[in-house]
């Protein structure tokens, strides 16, 4: 896959954890296949990674189990 951005490079296919909001609550997905530019770094999902996503957030997918983890928020302030 060729990077929207013009780059000369082609994208790399990688599996990232992603997270989602849902309702406003997020949800991630593991293993999401998304192309990733070694030159810009514009990540660019596939029509695959994206029915999964909207799958999810449909709810039309059980989840397999809770991920927790420790949030950092970066604030502006000092
Ligand atoms: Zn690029």
């Amino acid at each position: 896959m060729q990077c929207p951005n013009g780059c000369p490079s082609l994208m790399e296919e990688r599996k990232e954890e992603k997270i989602f909001h849902r309702n406003g609550e997020p949800v991630v997905i593991s293993d999401l296949t998304i192309y990733v530019c070694p030159n810009c770094g514009q990540e660019s999902m596939p029509l695959s990674s994206a029915r999964i996503v909207e799958d999810v957030l449909n709810g039309k997918v059980k989840p397999s189990g809770k991920f927790t983890a420790e949030l950092y928020e970066i604030s502006s302030e000092g």
